[in-house]
């Protein structure tokens, strides 16, 4: 067995950064930036009102209550057509341009319109820039919006609309072919017959890559036969920048995935010191990454999580590849025995009363059992050893 640290860096080691490329702003939530960028617009880009009210100017409002001239209306978009003189206002709405000579705004709140609105009473003074966003007050021209390897939120997604950019350089995502390997697995919706079983893994794993930033590709459910695991791989490798396969990794027999990928490329057939996914394999096929996962569902989860997300995450760009790890009050007793593994187990982690994070066990930790992995939105993390007592703290990956 190879730990779990020389595993990841055999894997991250095989696996190069893709491309950038400019993508519109749409396709890009959870992008890495692939260099910095600058702003070539302010924002604002004028001084603008913050509240519904009246254009002034600060100082004819000292001895509120006082009356002023309306001598227009500007509403958000339109452009002063006249500036606000000496006891004059100008009615105004949020968003819309400061007119030349006002220097603040009152809130309609504390004003009242008088003569139909030809005159209004000003209720309260205003220092001068109350309620006026300056130009480039979020952001001036030149100044540094994002870092290269910032991970697009969607906040950022719109600060970059604010100041015109429309396309963004990131390294792009990842096309990931999936396919599942087995001649008991099952895709159709027809009753099983003996010995077979669902094709679980795909759709999952698919899931996975999509929450992971990546394109996934769907390259189906492949007999174990030599002939047919190679064609999918050479259709795999040609068409996409990694490939998942599920099952076959274990010591099985008939498992020809393995013999396939051996042939077309240089493969490492891991035994991981973790439970669950002990079997692990990694290599390039025709320049291509490959990821053998475990074919139980639960293993091909985590083997996912701690290797070929960080991997792929690396692979776009990313500066964190990994889930954060937080520390955990477990709510219960974890226990296990000494098998000089390192254990991961599914739980339910939120924040108790006292504000820590707490957790406790999803369900069945069998690693064929989805039912109690499906819940979980964590894994506990014990090191080799008999466990931690309830109240204990015990480290925990947030998938969640
Ligand atoms: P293997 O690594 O091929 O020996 O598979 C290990 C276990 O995972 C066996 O019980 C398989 O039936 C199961 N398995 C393999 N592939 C899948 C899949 N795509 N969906 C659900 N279970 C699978
Ligand atoms: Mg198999």
């Amino acid at each position: 067995m190879i730990s779990l640290t020389s595993a990841r860096a055999r894997v991250l080691a095989g696996c190069a950064r893709l491309d950038p490329r400019a993508v519109p702003l749409e396709d890009a939530l959870g992008c890495a930036t692939s260099v910095a960028i600058a702003a070539e617009e302010a924002s604002p880009p004028f001084d603008n009102t913050a509240v519904d009210g009246y254009a002034v100017r600060a100082a004819d409002t000292a001895g509120a209550p006082v009356e002023l001239t309306v001598v227009d209306t500007l509403p958000a978009g339109a452009a002063p057509s006249r500036p606000v003189g000496p006891g004059e206002a100008i009615r105004i709405m949020t968003g819309a341009p400061i007119p030349p000579g006002a220097d603040a705004v009152v809130m309609v709140e504390v004003t009242e319109a008088l003569d139909g609105g030809q005159r209004v009473r000003i209720d309260q003074s205003v220092r001068p820039g109350e309620a006026v966003r300056p130009a480039g007050s979020d952001v001036a021209p030149g100044d540094t919006v994002l870092e290269p390897q910032a991970e697009l939120t969607a906040a950022h997604l719109g600060l970059l609309a604010s100041i015109g950019v429309r396309k963004v350089p990131v390294h792009r995502r990842a096309r990931v072919g999936v396919l599942s390997t087995g001649d008991e697995l099952v895709d159709e919706a027809r009753p099983l017959r003996p010995g077979e079983i669902r094709d679980s893994n795909r759709v999952q794993l698919k899931a996975l890559l999509r929450g992971a930033g990546c394109e996934p590709v769907d390259l189906g459910l492949v007999r174990d036969d030599e002939g047919a695991i190679t064609a999918v791989i050479e259709k795999g490798v040609q068409e996409c920048d990694a490939l998942l396969t599920s099952g076959g990794v274990s010591m099985g027999d008939y498992d020809l995935i393995k013999v396939v990928l051996d042939r077309m490329g240089e493969m490492q057939w891991m035994q991981i010191a973790i439970k669950p996914a002990k079997p692990f394999a990694f290599g390039v096929v025709g320049g291509v990454p490959v990821f053998g996962l475990p074919g139980n569902s639960v293993s091909s989860i985590v083997s996912f999580e701690l290797l070929a997300r960080p991997a792929l995450r690396q692979m776009m760009g990313h500066k964190d590849l990994d889930r954060p790890r937080v520390p955990a009050i477990a709510d219960e007793a974890f226990r296990r025995r000494v098998d000089g593994k390192i254990h991961f187990v599914r739980v339910v982690a939120g924040f108790g009363e006292d504000g820590r994070v707490h957790v406790r066990s999803a369900g069945a930790q069998g690693s064929h059992q989805l039912a109690g992995t499906a819940g979980a939105n964590g894994l506990a993390i014990l090191p080799d050893g008999e466990g931690v007592d309830a109240g204990a703290v015990v480290d925990t990956l947030l998938l969640s």
